[in-house]
């Protein structure tokens, strides 16, 4: 590879706002970190929306390489983890946002917030799964360690036409658990059945906001709304069940009472990607291969270019964008 490299860079400008370049970089222009890294593939996460957009306040530092997840092959090393060639993966620690993200041919980042891509694993469906993915296993987890199990009933996933609800959904089937899922997409039932979701339930039937405690359904659920949906969601839960809250696609608020609390023992259980410990990560990346159907995967994945990414920047925002969209920086 020459010396120069693609990047998409953001650049704020007090009049015009956020502005999306493709540029050719050097090294020197990379921030300071022990290991760099040929980025292979990376992702468009809803969180990158946001950066690309301006829609909110996700950039901390300018001018921002975005993309908040990437998988590729190390370049050079100072640090005795990695050596040159191994394949790594990178998700959170507020790369994108405060540190240089993916969207770049060639990344420099610090050794830490690396994981070795798992064995039986190509780097490109590590981005298949990439952040969203990562975020959805971290729910299924969080609601194991609540106590759910396959057969205790209904799980609902909310956004599932989107990156995190997908994965969830194909996860939470092939775990053997009866998915129902919400979409405001009816046209794309047919897709999220062959995922593995039993049941498509409308988004409008879930937007009512509720009474206090509704009829029991759910015996857990996954979240990626927010807002009154996931009021509905746990006034809705059964006796002792669980909602692992990622995401606010619908809204950061949520007005709910105590009842379903101490009425019907259930928990309201967040879960954060970002920030996540080393070990639970590892946990994670080791089931998600294990775990995750790798046929749906290819029903989940589309593919697109750096140039592509300000229009799919809108589009994962107006929620038009369905499944996962892996960024090819053609650099594996
Ligand atoms: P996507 O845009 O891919 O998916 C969101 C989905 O939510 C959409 O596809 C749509 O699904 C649904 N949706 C969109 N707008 C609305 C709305 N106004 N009301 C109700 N539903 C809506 O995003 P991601 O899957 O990447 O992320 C989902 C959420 O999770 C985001 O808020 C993101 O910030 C958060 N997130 C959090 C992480 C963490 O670590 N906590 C990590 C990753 C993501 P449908 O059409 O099927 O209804």
């Amino acid at each position: 590879m020459s010396d120069t490299f693609r990047a998409l860079l953001l650049s704020r400008d007090e009049a015009a706002g956020t502005r999306a370049e493709i540029r050719d970089l050097d090294e020197s222009q990379l921030p300071e970190g022990d290991v760099l890294v040929d980025v292979a593939w990376s992702s468009l996460n809803y969180k990158d929306g946001l950066a690309i957009t301006g829609k909110g306040k996700v950039v901390r530092d300018w001018p921002m390489v975005p993309g908040i997840d990437f998988a590729g092959t190390v370049r050079e090393s100072a640090s005795p983890d990695y050596r040159p060639g191994d394949p790594v993966i990178l998700t959170g620690w507020g790369v994108g946002e405060r540190h240089w993200g993916g969207f770049s041919q060639r990344q420099r980042v610090r050794s830490e917030w690396l994981v070795p891509l798992p064995e039986g694993l190509s780097l490109r469906d590590a981005m298949v799964i990439g952040t969203a993915g990562l975020t959805a296993m971290l729910c299924v987890m969080t609601l194991e360690e609540a106590g759910l199990e396959p057969g205790a009933g209904e799980v609902l996933v909310s956004g599932a036409s989107g990156g995190v609800g997908s994965v969830a959904v194909a996860l939470l089937a092939g775990l053997g658990h009866q998915v129902a899922a919400v979409t405001g997409r009816p046209e794309g039932a047919d897709w999220l059945r062959h995922l593995g979701a039993a049941e498509i339930v409308p988004r409008e039937t879930m937007t009512e906001p509720p009474r206090p405690l509704e009829s029991q359904r759910w015996a857990g659920a996954v979240d990626t709304v927010g807002g009154v949906l996931l009021a509905r969601v746990l006034a809705e839960l059964r006796y002792g069940g669980a909602v692992a809250a990622c995401g606010l696609a619908g809204g950061h608020e949520l007005h709910t009472t105590v009842m379903p609390f101490i009425l019907r023992g259930v928990s309201l259980r967040g879960v954060d990607s970002v920030m996540c410990p080393r070990e639970r990560r590892l946990r994670a990346w080791e089931r998600l291969v294990r775990e995750l159907p790798r046929e749906r995967l290819d029903a989940i994945a589309q593919e697109a270019t750096l140039e592509e990414l300000p229009r799919l920047a809108q589009e994962i925002l107006a929620g038009r964008v369905r499944g996962r969209v892996v960024v090819n920086l053609g650099a594996s």
